[in-house]
C-alpha cells in the first residue's frame, strides 16, 4: 500500500479506536467507581475458570438452553475468535508487516477461516431472521443497532470470502480489501455502544459472578439501606448491568412477565445501565423512578428463573431484593398491604397472624413430641405447618412417616416465622429480629440436625441466617425421605403423578431428583412442560403469597392449568406455599380438579397411617 493509503488507514484506525474507547472507557470508569462488593470472594478460583471455559469458550450454556439459536450464536463467537488473527494480519499487511502468508500454515489457516466465514454468515443471517422476522416477544423492543451489527458481521464474512477468492493485486481485490477494512473500522466503535459490549465484558462477568445462587449481599454499617441511589450500586452490579446481551431469556422464563405484569427482568438490568449512563455511580437520584419501576420490583416472586437462565452470569435477585430493601428501609414503599403484613409479623411472630397458643394446641392435640435434645431431628414446622390446615396435614404426614421409619424427632417449644417473606420483601430489620429470636430457641434446645416441610424455611435458616451468625444443618423432608426410599412401601398402581418443582427446592437447592425418586414408589412420575430448572413458579414466593397479585392473570392459575393439562389425576407438591397457591389455582380452573398432595402425604397414605385429626 502507498503512503497516502497508509495515512488514510491510520487515521481510520485512530478514529475507530477513539470512539470505541470513548464509550468503553466510560463504562469501565463507572464500574471502577462503583461501591466495592463487601461480600465478594474470588476463591475458589477453579470453579470460576471451569465456568468460563464451559459457558464462554465452549458456549455450553447457550447451546444447552436453545440448541439451534445457541449453535448459531456459538459459531458467531468462535468465528470472532478465529478471525482475530486474520484481522490483525489484515491491518499489518497494509504496513508491510504481514505475518500470515498464503502458503504453509497461513494457507491452511485462511482455508480454515473461510469455512468459519460461511458458518458465521449463515448463523448471523439465521439469528437476524429470528430476531426481525419471527420476532419472539422476549426480544422486543427491536433495536435498529442490532440489525446494523448483524449486517456488518455478514458483510465482514462476505468481503473476507470475496477477498480470499479474488487474485491479489487486481482492482477488484483493492475494492474488496477497503470494503472489508471500512466494515471493521465501523464495527469496532459499535461494540461498546450496543449489546455487543458483552463480547468484551461477559468473560469477566461470568468469572466474577457472586458466589451462590440468589445470594443477598449483607448490609454494611448503619448507613447501608440496600439499593436506594446510584452510590449503592456495587462494582459487580454495574459490571453485570453493562454486560446484558438483551437476549430476553430471563423475560421468557419470568412468571410475572408471562402473566401480564409490568415486571420484565431484562428491563430491570437495562434500567440499571440507563441509570448509570445518566446519573453515574455516585448518582443521588433514587434508583426506583425514571429507569426502574417500583411496581415491577415488587411483582417479583423471587423464583430465580431469570438468574438461572442468564447466559452472561447476571444475578437479578441481589438487584431486585436490593431495590426492595432500599425502598422499604427508606420508607419509600408505602404499600398498605405490605405495612399490615409487617405489623402482623411483628405482633404475632407468624405470617398468618395467629396467636402462638394455636400452634401449641395443635402440637399437643396430635401428640407431637417436643425436641428435648435426645432425638435425632428437630422438626421445623414453619408458619404454614403450624397454623394453616393444609400445612398441618403435611406436618402430620411427615410425623407418621418418620415414626414408620423409626426416626426420632421433636418440635421446638416455640417457633417464629423464619423471616423468609420479610427477607425477600426487603425488611432486614424484621428479618434480623425473627432470626435472632428463633436462634435463641434453637441454641437452648441444642438441636444439631433439622428437617422441614418448607423449602423457603430451609433456604432462609440454612443460608440467610448465616448473616445472623447461624450455621445450622437443615434439609427438606424429600431429601431425608429419598435416603430411606427402600424402606418406604412401593405401591405403584401405574397412576400418573405430575410433580411441580418448588423454586426454593429446585433452583435454590438443586433438589430435583429426590422428590421424584420418592414418588416413583407410588406411581409414574410425569413432568409438566416447564419442569426442573425451568419449572414455573406457583406465584407464592418473595412475600407475594401474603400480599397477592394485583394485575394480569394469576401465576398460580397459569401453573395449575399447565399441571392439570398433563391429565394426571394427582398433582404432587413439595412446599406448603406451592400447596396453598396451587390449591386455589386448581379449584379456580375446574370443578373437579386433580387431587393435590405433598410428596410426604402420598408416602403417608401408602403407609396407611395418614388419618389424623387436625
Ligand atoms: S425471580 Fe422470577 S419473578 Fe422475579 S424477575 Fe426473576 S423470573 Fe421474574
Ligand atoms: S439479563 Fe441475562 S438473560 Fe436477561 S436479557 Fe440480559 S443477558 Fe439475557
Amino acid at each position: 500500500m502507498n503512503w497516502t493509503g497508509r495515512i488514510v488507514l491510520l487515521l481510520g484506525i485512530l478514529t475507530s479506536v477513539y470512539f470505541f474507547w470513548g464509550k468503553f472507557g466510560r463504562a469501565l470508569r463507572v464500574i471502577r467507581q462503583s461501591k466495592p462488593d463487601a461480600d465478594f470472594q474470588l476463591r475458589p478460583i477453579g470453579p470460576r475458570i471451569r465456568k468460563v471455559l464451559w459457558e464462554v469458550a465452549a458456549q455450553g450454556l447457550v447451546i444447552e438452553q436453545r440448541p439451534l439459536p445457541g449453535l448459531a450464536h456459538a459459531f458467531v463467537f468462535w468465528g470472532f475468535c478465529v478471525f482475530a488473527l486474520i484481522s490483525i494480519n489484515h491491518f499489518a499487511t497494509a504496513f508491510g508487516l504481514e505475518f500470515l502468508w498464503r502458503e504453509g500454515f497461513g494457507r491452511f489457516y485462511y482455508w480454515f477461516v473461510a469455512v468459519f466465514a460461511v458458518a458465521v454468515a449463515v448463523s448471523i443471517a439465521g439469528l437476524a431472521f429470528r430476531r426481525f422476522v419471527i420476532r419472539p416477544k422476549w426480544l422486543e423492543p427491536l433495536s435498529p443497532e442490532s440489525g446494523l451489527i448483524a449486517f456488518l458481521i455478514f458483510a465482514l464474512m462476505i468481503t473476507y470470502l470475496a477477498q480470499f477468492l479474488t487474485p491479489e493485486g487486481t482492482p477488484a481485490a483493492w475494492v474488496i480489501w477497503w470494503s472489508h477494512t471500512i466494515v471493521l473500522l465501523v464495527f469496532l466503535p459499535l461494540i461498546p455502544k450496543t449489546k455487543h459490549m458483552h463480547l468484551v465484558l461477559s468473560p469477566f462477568t461470568i468469572f466474577l459472578e457472586r458466589n451462590g445462587f440468589s445470594r443477598i449481599p449483607p448490609l454494611v454499617g448503619d448507613e447501608d439501606f440496600g439499593l436506594d441511589t446510584g452510590k449503592d450500586l456495587t462494582r459487580i452490579a454495574s459490571l453485570q448491568a453493562y454486560s446484558c446481551v438483551e437476549c430476553g431469556r430471563c423475560t421468557e422464563q419470568c412468571p410475572a412477565n408471562n402473566t401480564g405484569k409490568v415486571l420484565n427482568p431484562k428491563e430491570i438490568i437495562l434500567g440499571t445501565r440507563h441509570y448509570l449512563n445518566e446519573f453515574g455511580p455516585r448518582g443521588e437520584e433514587a434508583l426506583l423512578g425514571k429507569h426502574i419501576s417500583m411496581e415491577a420490583t415488587f411483582q417479583c416472586t423471587t423464583c430465580g428463573a431469570c438468574e438461572f437462565q442468564c447466559p452472561v452470569g447476571i444475578q437479578h435477585l441481589p438487584i431486585i431484593i436490593g431495590l426492595r430493601r432500599g425502598a422499604v428501609n427508606t420508607g419509600k414503599w408505602d404499600n398498605p398491604h405490605g405495612g399490615e403484613f409487617f405489623v402482623t409479623l411483628e405482633r404475632h411472630g407468624n405470617a398468618l397472624g395467629f396467636p402462638a397458643s394455636e400452634r401449641q394446641k395443635f402440637i399437643e392435640k396430635n401428640n407431637i413430641p417436643y425436641f428435648d435434645g435426645t432425638q435425632e431431628y428437630c422438626l421445623w414446622m414453619g408458619c404454614l405447618g403450624s397454623y394453616d390446615p393444609n400445612g398441618r396435614k403435611i406436618v402430620l404426614s411427615l410425623v407418621e412417616v418418620l415414626r414408620y421409619l423409626g426416626i426420632s424427632f421433636g418440635v421446638l417449644q416455640q417457633e417464629k416465622c423464619s423471616g423468609d417473606p420479610v427477607r425477600r420483601l426487603g425488611n432486614d430489620y424484621l428479618f434480623g429480629e425473627l432470626a435472632q429470636q428463633n436462634l435463641e430457641q434453637i441454641s437452648q434446645s441444642k438441636a444439631k440436625k433439622m428437617v422441614s416441610i418448607c423449602p423457603h424455611c430451609v433456604r432462609t435458616i440454612g443460608t440467610d441466617w448465616q448473616e445472623q451468625g447461624a450455621n445450622i444443618a437443615i434439609e427438606h423432608h424429600t431429601e431425608l425421605l429419598a435416603r430411606y426410599r427402600d424402606k418406604l412401601p412401593a405401591t405403584s398402581h401405574g397412576q400418573d403423578i405430575v410433580f411441580h418443582d418448588a423454586c426454593y427446592l429446585g433452583r435454590y437447592r438443586g433438589v430435583y431428583d429426590e422428590p421424584r425418586d420418592v414418588l416413583a414408589n407410588f406411581g409414574n412420575v410425569v413432568d409438566p412442560p416447564r419442569a426442573r430448572e425451568r419449572g414455573f413458579c406457583c406465584g407464592g414466593g418473595g412475600g407475594l403469597m401474603f400480599l397477592g397479585e394485583e394485575t394480569g392473570k394469576r401465576v398460580n392459575v397459569e401453573r395449575a392449568q399447565e399441571l392439570a393439562a398433563t391429565g394426571a389425576k394427582v398433582v404432587a407438591a413439595a412446599c406448603p406455599f406451592c400447596n396453598s397457591m396451587l390449591r386455589d389455582g386448581l379449584s379456580a380452573n375446574s370443578a373437579a380438579p386433580p387431587e393435590l398432595l405433598d410428596v410426604v402425604q402420598i408416602a403417608a397414605a401408602a403407609i396407611g397411617k395418614a388419618e389424623k385429626q387436625i
